[in-house]
C-alpha cells in the first residue's frame, strides 16, 4: 500500500513523532513517486543513494534542524558541490559544482534532504520548459500542457508529489508562472532577499531565487533558512531576516490595489477575469478595502523587460567559451574556432537569440535607443510601484493572463512566448517580492494563480495576508 505523506512539513513532522512513518519511509516514498512519473521529465538526476544515506544518518542526530523531514528538488541552475549543473544546457552537460550555493549551504546545516536536479528552460530562458536540451517537461495535471518555465521541473516535482518542496528561480517570472500553471504555491523574494552565490545567472539584476511549496508555512521556513546576508554576494541584503513562520496571523484589515489595465487586457482569459473580480468582491464583502488604481506602463513592461534581461545575459554568458567551463568543440582547430564552434553546437537557439539581441542592445550607437531607455522605463516602473505600496499593502493581479498552454502552441513563436510574461515581470523590474497562489481552477480543472506583489522586504506581510487568502478564499 501506498505510504500516505503529508504534503506539509509540520504535518510530516508529527507524523514521523506519532510513529506512522520515519525518514527513511518517507525518502523512499518520494523515490518510488520519482519513477512512477518519470514520463513528466522533471529531474534530469535522482540522488538516490546520497539522499537515503542521508536520511539514515539525519536519523541518528540528537538534535534536528528546522528542515528536517525536508526533501527537497534543486533547480538545474544551483549548485550543489560535487554534483552535476548544467543550466538545462548542452554547454554544462558534464559540468559538475566544485563549491556548494550559499542556498544549498543552508538548507543541508538545517538538515533538509536533497533528493536530485530539476529540469528547466536552457539558462532559465523561457516560459514552458520547451527550451530545456533535455527535452520539455509535462504539466502533471494535464500531460498535453507546458508546465511553464523556466522552472517547469521543480513546479511538477511539487505539484506530482515527487518531492515535498523545489527550489526555482525567477528572473521575469519563472517560478510564479510555473506555480500557477501547476496550481502550487511559489515566490519570488525581493531582490537581494536571498544570496545568489552558486546560482547561474541570467539577468543579474534580477535574478532571485525562491520556492515551490504546497502550502504558506512551508514556503516562509524554507526562506527564513535560505535568506540573509552573505559575504559572497555583495548584493544579499543585510536586513534581518524575521521568522516568517511564526508570523502568519493576518491583519483585520488589508488595503489592496489592483491595477485596471490588468484586467482589461486584451489577452486576459474571461474565466481568471471573472475570477480576479469575484475575489475583489470577496475580500471587500470582508471588509477589506480594495481599490483600482491607474498604472498605463502595462505595453512597455516586457519590451523593457527583454532589453534589459537580453544585454545582462549576453554578458554573463560570455564565459561559456569552450576553453573556461564545459562543452568543447571537438571540431575546433584554433582558438577561434574553439569559441565559435562550442558555443554554437552547445547553446540552443533562445539562449543564442538572446546573446544576439544582448549585444545588439547594447552596441555601440544603439545603447542609447535601446538599453538606455528601457533603464529608464524599468526606473519608472519601479517608482510608480513604489508610489502605490506606500498606499496599499498589496498589489493583486493575476499571475498569468491563461492556463497553461498546449505544448508546442507558442515554441516557434517567441514574441507570443515572452507576452506570457506580462503579468510578472513588475515586481522584478521594481525589485520586489511577489507570489502565486494556487486559489482557483478553470472549468476544465486548469489550476490558475493569483498574485500578489508587496514592497521590499515586506516577506512577513506578504505570508500572512498569503495565508489568510488561502485559508479563506481557496476553491481547492
Ligand atoms: N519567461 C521569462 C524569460 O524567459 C522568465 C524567465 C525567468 O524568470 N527566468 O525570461
Amino acid at each position: 500500500m501506498e505510504l500516505s505523506v503529508s504534503q506539509s512539513l509540520s504535518g510530516l513532522r508529527e507524523d514521523i513523532s506519532g510513529g506512522k512513518y520515519n525518514l527513511i519511509n518517507v525518502v523512499e516514498h518520494y523515490l518510488k513517486k520519482v519513477k512512477d512519473n518519470q514520463h513528466l521529465n522533471a529531474f534530469l538526476e535522482v540522488y538516490e543513494n546520497e539522499a537515503l544515506e542521508r536520511a539514515k544518518s539525519l536519523e541518528q542526530k540528537e538534535t534536528r534542524g528546522k528542515l528536517y523531514g525536508l526533501v527537497i528538488g534543486l533547480k538545474d541552475n544551483i549548485c550543489f558541490k560535487g554534483h552535476k549543473v548544467s543550466a538545462s544546457s548542452k554547454i554544462l552537460e558534464s559540468f559538475e559544482s566544485l563549491y556548494n550555493s550559499t542556498v544549498v549551504e543552508r538548507l543541508l546545516a538545517e538538515d533538509a534532504i536533497i533528493i536530485g536536479r530539476l529540469n528547466c528552460d536552457e539558462f532559465a530562458m523561457g516560459a514552458s520548459n520547451e527550451n530545456s536540451a533535455y527535452g520539455n517537461v509535462l504539466n502533471p495535471i494535464d500531460n498535453t500542457k507546458v508546465p511553464g518555465g523556466s522552472s517547469g521541473g521543480s513546479a511538477t516535482a511539487v505539484a506530482a508529489g515527487l518531492c515535498m518542496a523545489t527550489l526555482g528561480s525567477d528572473t521575469g517570472g519563472s517560478i510564479r508562472q510555473p506555480a500557477s500553471f501547476c496550481g502550487v504555491v511559489g515566490i519570488k523574494p525581493t531582490y537581494g532577499r536571498v544570496s545568489r552565490y552558486g546560482l547561474l545567472a541570467y539577468a543579474s539584476s534580477y535574478d532571485q531565487i525562491g520556492t515551490f511549496t504546497h502550502n504558506i508555512e512551508d514556503a516562509a521556513l524554507i526562506l527564513e533558512v535560505i535568506a540573509g546576508k552573505d559575504e559572497y554576494d555583495s548584493t544579499a541584503s543585510a536586513l534581518n531576516v524575521e521568522p516568517y513562520s511564526n508570523q502568519l496571523q493576518p491583519k483585520s484589515q488589508y488595503k489592496i490595489a489592483y491595477i485596471k489595465d490588468v484586467l482589461e487586457s486584451d489577452g486576459l482569459d474571461s474565466e481568471i477575469k471573472d475570477y480576479t473580480l469575484g475575489l475583489i468582491d470577496g475580500l471587500k464583502n470582508e471588509g477589506h478595502v480594495v481599490e483600482p488604481i491607474d498604472f498605463p506602463y502595462l505595453d512597455y513592461m516586457v519590451p523593457a523587460y527583454y532589453v534589459l534581461t537580453t544585454a545582462e545575459a549576453s554578458s554573463n554568458l560570455a564565459r561559456y567559451d569552450g576553453v573556461h567551463f564545459g562543452y568543447s568543440s571537438p571540431n575546433a582547430t584554433d582558438l577561434e574556432s574553439t569559441y565559435k564552434k562550442s558555443r554554437t553546437e552547445g547553446f540552443g537557439m533562445e539562449v543564442k537569440r538572446r546573446i544576439m539581441s544582448g549585444t545588439f542592445v547594447l552596441s555601440e550607437g544603439y545603447y542609447d535607443a535601446y538599453y538606455g531607455k528601457a533603464q529608464k522605463v524599468r526606473r519608472i516602473i519601479a517608482e510608480k510601484s513604489k508610489a502605490i505600496l506606500k498606499e496599499y499593502d498589496a498589489i493583486l493581479l493575476p499571475t498569468t493572463p491563461t492556463t497553461a498552454f498546449e505544448i508546442g502552441a507558442k515554441a516557434d513563436d517567441p514574441i507570443a512566448m515572452y507576452l506570457a510574461d506580462i503579468f510578472t515581470v513588475q515586481a522584478p523590474h521594481a525589485g520586489m517580492p511577489a507570489i502565486s497562489l494556487p486559489l482557483a481552477k478553470s472549468k476544465e480543472g486548469m489550476p490558475f494563480g493569483t498574485q500578489l506583489i508587496m514592497d521590499k522586504f515586506k516577506e512577513a506581510e506578504m505570508f500572512a495576508l498569503s495565508n489568510y487568502l488561502m485559508q479563506k478564499f481557496s476553491d481547492q
